[in-house]
Order: structure tokens, then sequence, then C-alpha cells
């Protein structure tokens, strides 16, 4: 199972005035690990977690996915790697609004090319670990905030990636369903899973923005 191995990592977003977002992280996950990434406004957090998670590259410095050294693999093969290893939540859950909730969940098997019943099964058996398998069929836009989110890391679960990113997962909800949330994270991290999050993580439980 992969280690994030970062070394001396910065970012540059070059511009008009050029922005050094990353100076000099080092840092290094363990499978399993849970990890909250705290800080000020502009301080760099999404940037991290889009490097940590092969959305965005680093200006220099190194970055190795287990053994893969990021910096010199190609860009299929990093594809390929984000793809199986890495799931996403984010603060907008990015859900089908129209369809069956279990619709949203089986569109990230679907692009793995998991069969069809398979697909079903697993969406199933994701939502009822977040406590929503009883609503499988409800339409994604009549749940609540915090069942939204739950569906996202239902999503995150069926994959089986095993390492979820999340970017201030709980931004938009309140508190109850915020530590629903919380609690979710937590499981799928008690199964092995190692969760990189932007958000604060109070001595209750919960997650602030
Ligand atoms: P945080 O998530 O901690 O609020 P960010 O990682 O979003 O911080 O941003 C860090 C710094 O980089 C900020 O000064 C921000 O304005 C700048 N920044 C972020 N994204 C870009 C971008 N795409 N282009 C230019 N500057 C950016």
């Amino acid at each position: 199972m992969p280690r994030l191995s970062l070394l001396d990592v910065r970012k540059r977003y070059l511009g008009a005035t050029p922005t050094d977002a990353l100076r000099g992280v080092t840092l290094q996950i363990e499978q399993g690990d849970f990890v909250a990434i705290e800080g000020p406004s502009g301080g760099g957090k999404s940037t991290l977690l889009n490097v940590i998670g092969l959305l965005d590259e680093a200006t220099s410095g190194d970055y190795k996915v287990g053994d893969t050294d990021t910096g010199t693999a190609s860009p299929r093969a990093l594809a390929e790697l984000r793809s199986d290893r890495f799931a996403f939540i984010f603060q907008s859950f990015h859900l089908l609004d129209r369809r069956p909730v279990t619709d949203s969940v089986e569109l990230a098997l679907l692009y793995r090319a998991v069969p069809r019943a398979e697909r079903r099964r697993l969406a199933q058996q994701a939502l009822t670990t977040v406590g929503l398998g009883h609503l499988s069929q409800q339409t994604a836009a009549k749940l609540s905030g915090g069942e939204r989110q739950r569906v996202a890391i239902a999503r995150a679960l069926a994959t089986g990636a095993p390492i979820v990113v999340a970017d201030e997962p709980t931004g938009n909800l309140d508190s109850d369903n915020s530590k629903a949330v919380v609690d979710s994270l937590r499981a799928l991290n008690e199964s092995g899973t190692t969760i990189v999050l932007v958000g604060h993580v109070t001595k209750d439980g919960s997650l602030a923005g």
C-alpha cells in the first residue's frame, strides 16, 4: 500500500504577481494515517492537497506515491495512479442530482470498468456503510447536505481507493451533519484507508472549516 513522501516540495503560481503557495514541504504519510491540514486562508492548504492528489504538479521538490516518482512518471502513468489510488471528496458534492443516489456512487465504478451488477452491489454496500442504504433509490437532489456528503464518501468507499483526499468536506454543513461525515471518514480510516483532508478536527470529533 502506498506511502506518500514529499521532500522539499514547492509550488509557485506564475502570473502578474507570482505566488509561492508551497515553500518547501517535507512530509511523509503512511498508509492508514488520518491527516488534517490546517492553516490560515491563502496558506496553501488546497494547493498541497491538489499536489498530493495528483491534480496539480509541484514546481520543484520530490513527491513519491509508493515507489513511483511523480516528477518523472509519464502523464499516462500519473493519470492511472490518480484513478487507482485516490478518491476525492469536495465541499460541493458533485452528485448526479436528478438520478437515484446509487447512480452517483456507481459512476465512480463505471470509470473503472466494473460490471453493472457488481457496481450496484458495491454501491449498495458503501451506502449502507455510511448509513444511507435505505436511500439508494432516492433522487439525489432530495437529500440533506449531510446526506449528500455521505454519498460522496460512499463513492470514495466503493472505489476501494487506498487514499481519500478531501477539501473541507464539512465546509457547507451544520454541526450534526458535520459530525456524521467525520464519523464516516473515521470508519473509512479504521478500515485502513488513508485520509488526507483540509479542515480542523475539534476535540468533540467534528470538523471546522
Ligand atoms: P488555502 O487553501 O490555504 O486557502 P490556496 O492553496 O488556495 O490556500 O492558495 C495559496 C496561495 O496561492 C494563495 O495566495 C492563492 O491566492 C494562490 N493561488 C491558489 N491557486 C492559484 C492559482 N491557480 N493561480 C495563482 N495563484 C493561486
